[in-house]
C-alpha cells in the first residue's frame, strides 16, 4: 500500500463528516474501521478517501463519503434492525450498514458489480449480508418487512413497493428527482398506514433503473 489508509480514514471523518455536522460516533467509528480503498480497483484506489464519488466501472460510482454518512445518519439505525439496500454498487455502504445493523439485504442489477462486492464483503468477514441480483425497485417481498430501506440511486418517484415493504415506524431514505441534473434526498417515515415525507439536502446520483424507476436507454 502506497498510503496510510488508517490515517486517511481518520482525516476523512474529521474534515468531511464531522466538519459538516455528523457526529454520530457509531457511524464515524465504523467508517474509520472499514478499508474504503478495498472497494475501489486500479489506480482509482488512490482517490478512495477523497471528498467526491469515485468510478467503480460499468458507468457507476461509489458515493462520496459525506453522502454515505448522511444517508446512514438519516436512517437512524438500531442494532436490531433489518435493512434493505437497493444498489449495492461497490459494497462500501453495505459494509457500513452491516456494521450497524443485525441484517442487511442488498440488491444490485449489474451482475459483475454484485459479484465483486460480495467477494470483498465476504473476505472482510461479514456474515450478516444477503445478496440478490436484479431489480431492487420491486423490493425483496419474500423476506417480509424491513425496519430501514436505503436506495442509493436516483429515483423519478418513491416506489410504492418499497413503501409497502417498510415495517411500522420504519424509515426509507431515497434520492428523488431528475437524474440528468440533481435530486433531493427524501426521508419517509411510516407510522401505521401513514407515510410522512421530509426533505434533506440536494444530491447527485446515477439513475435507478427498473420497473418502478427510469428505463434503461
Ligand atoms: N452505495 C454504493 C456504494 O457504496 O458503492 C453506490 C451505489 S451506486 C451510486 C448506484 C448503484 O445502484 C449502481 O451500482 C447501480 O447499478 C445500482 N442500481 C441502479 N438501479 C438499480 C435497481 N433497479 N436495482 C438494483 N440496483 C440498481
Amino acid at each position: 500500500m502506497l498510503f496510510d489508509n488508517k490515517e486517511l480514514a481518520e482525516k476523512m471523518i474529521r474534515t468531511q463528516i464531522k466538519s459538516r455536522g455528523i457526529y454520530n460516533e457509531r457511524i464515524c467509528e465504523a467508517m474509520k474501521r472499514i478499508p474504503r480503498h478495498l472497494f475501489i480497483s486500479g489506480s482509482a484506489k488512490q482517490r478512495a478517501y477523497g471528498d467526491y464519488p469515485v468510478s467503480i466501472g460499468h458507468g457507476q460510482t461509489i458515493s462520496q463519503p459525506y453522502i454515505v454518512a448522511l444517508m446512514t445518519d438519516l436512517l437512524q439505525i438500531r442494532e436490531t434492525n433489518r435493512i434493505l439496500e437497493i444498489g449495492t454498487g461497490s459494497g462500501y455502504q453495505t459494509a457500513l450498514l452491516a456494521e450497524l445493523a443485525e441484517e442487511v439485504y442488498t440488491i444490485e442489477r449489474i451482475p459483475e458489480l454484485l459479484k465483486r462486492a460480495k467477494m470483498i464483503l465476504n473476505s472482510l468477514g461479514y456474515v450478516n449480508i444477503y445478496f440478490r441480483e436484479g431489480d431492487g425497485t420491486v423490493g425483496w417481498s419474500d423476506e417480509g418487512l424491513f425496519h430501514r430501506i436505503i436506495v442509493t440511486a436516483a429515483a423519478p418517484f418513491i416506489p410504492e413497493e418499497l413503501k409497502n415493504q417498510l415495517a411500522d415506524n420504519g424509515i426509507l431514505v431515497i434520492p428523488v428527482g431528475d437524474y440528468h441534473s440533481y435530486q433531493v434526498l427524501k426521508v419517509i417515515q411510516r407510522t401505521g398506514t401513514r407515510f410522512e415525507t421530509r426533505e434533506s439536502i440536494g444530491c447527485r446520483f446515477v439513475p435507478l433503473i427498473g420497473k418502478y424507476a427510469f428505463t434503461d436507454e
